[in-house]
């Protein structure tokens, strides 16, 4: 079954990290339409290309150089094609290789296998099962891998503790416990557009442990119970996020409560402000999009309503334009602007590998600007204070 045709569940391990947490989104969200957009249907496109590839890698036989070419060339054909996703595949691939490599035996290599997660997971009546489908499964050695490709490039993903990898984890091990002896487990995350390759693991008692949690919590998320309970990430890409009461309230409530209070806040209150107010500004663009979404469709939002934004102007004709330009007396050199591409764009190009090994050596990394993140950053934290180590460092220069 092709990666766009896939079901998923009410229940599923990808939106884990939100019905886990806030419990009742999950039925929530049924009543809102899965719209899927430009970005998703490029990541499936990439998927399906990942996915030839490690096939490729490892069954030469049933789907050797020929089929795989032909494959690609149709996936080619998708007006959503872009070369740059064969570097980002090959990272991918890269991955998965050095990690079967580097195992003492070479482990069993299992792509997108779809796991049976209703051990821990229970479904509405008339519904398929609870099940997922992970990447790349390696097992051998007394270790399960389990490796997934993400292909978005707006929100880094961390492997550790990962909700989702970890249900593929719990899936791949009721299936394969028979068969191997699996003791601990390894979960990976290959985001290669942001150069993620984040990586963590743990014990199997572990990992059964998180299951008796899952098993506790959507108990109450397949019954729609539980608390709601808003957040920057949890709400982020839940379908119910612009009409759910909880986060409304939520966010009203951080961004216009008043108090008695010293007129100055201190550096521990805009630290929590920080925190609690993350998703108050993405909230109100959530609102603003769905009410001009209302006001289009014709419904009234009372003290708002749908303009035409300002126009832009483009050539009907552009090579017709630039010949009536030409007989005013504009020189044709002055039309155009000849500019280079960006560094990165040209690595995207040539590909990180072959970027690195020809110019490599012309790079050179200046720091960025100072920017404001949380203190789990895995970042070095910068002041602008100088240390007695830099001017002791720049007297010496000096002398
Ligand atoms: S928008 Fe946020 S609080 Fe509301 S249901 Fe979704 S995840 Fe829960």
């Amino acid at each position: 079954m092709g990666h766009a045709e896939r079901k998923h569940s009410i229940l599923s391990p990808s939106g884990a990290h939100r019905w886990l947490y806030c419990t009742p989104s999950a039925l929530l969200e049924q009543q809102f339409p899965d719209t899927g957009s430009e970005a998703a249907m490029e990541g499936t496109l990439a998927h399906e290309l990942a996915e030839m590839k490690l096939r490729n890698y490892v069954n030469t036989v049933d789907f050797g150089k020929t089929k795989f070419t032909r494959a690609v060339n149709k996936l080619k054909k998708d007006p959503l094609w872009k070369d740059e996703m064969l570097g980002h595949t090959e990272d991918y691939l890269d991955y998965v290789k050095n990690l079967a490599l580097s195992a003492p035996s070479l482990p069993t290599v299992i792509i997108e296998k779809r796991v049976d997660l209703s051990a821990w997971i229970p479904s509405l009546p008339d519904t398929d099962p609870a099940s997922g489908t992970a990447d790349c499964i390696l097992i051998g050695n007394g270790q399960l891998h389990v490796i997934d490709f993400k292909y978005g490039k707006g929100v880094e993903v961390s492997a550790e503790g990962n909700p989702q990898l970890s249900l593929y984890a719990l899936g791949a091990y009721e299936t394969y416990k028979f068969l191997y002896r699996i003791e601990r487990i390894h979960l990976h995350i290959v985001q290669p557009r942001i150069n993620n390759f984040s990586s963590w693991d743990c014990s199997l008692e572990e990992l059964l442990e998180f299951g008796k949690y899952v098993q506790k919590k959507a108990e109450l998320a397949i019954k729609g119970e539980g608390d709601f309970r808003p957040g920057e990430n949890t709400c982020r890409f839940c379908r119910a996020k612009g009409r759910c009461r909880a986060r409304a309230d939520r966010n009203v409530e951080l961004a216009f409560a008043v108090g008695k209070k010293p007129p100055l806040i201190t550096n521990a209150e805009m630290g929590e402000y920080l925190e609690k107010g993350a998703d108050v500004e993405k909230w109100l663009s959530d609102l603003k999009e769905l009410a001009l979404k209302e006001c289009l469709a014709g419904k009234d939002v009372p003290g708002w309503k749908a303009v035409e934004g300002r126009g832009t102007r483009s050539w009907t004709d552009q090579d017709k334009a630039f010949e009536v330009v030409k007989d005013a007396g504009i020189d044709e050199t002055m039309l155009y602007v000849k500019s280079p591409l960006s560094l990165a764009k040209v690595e995207e190009l040539m590909g990180k590998k072959a970027f690195a090994a020809s110019v490599g050596d012309y790079v050179i990394k200046s720091p960025g600007k100072p920017t404001l993140v949380k203190t789990s950053d895995k970042r070095e934290a910068i002041t602008n204070k100088v240390t007695a180590k830099e001017v002791f460092k720049e007297e010496t220069n000096n002398e």
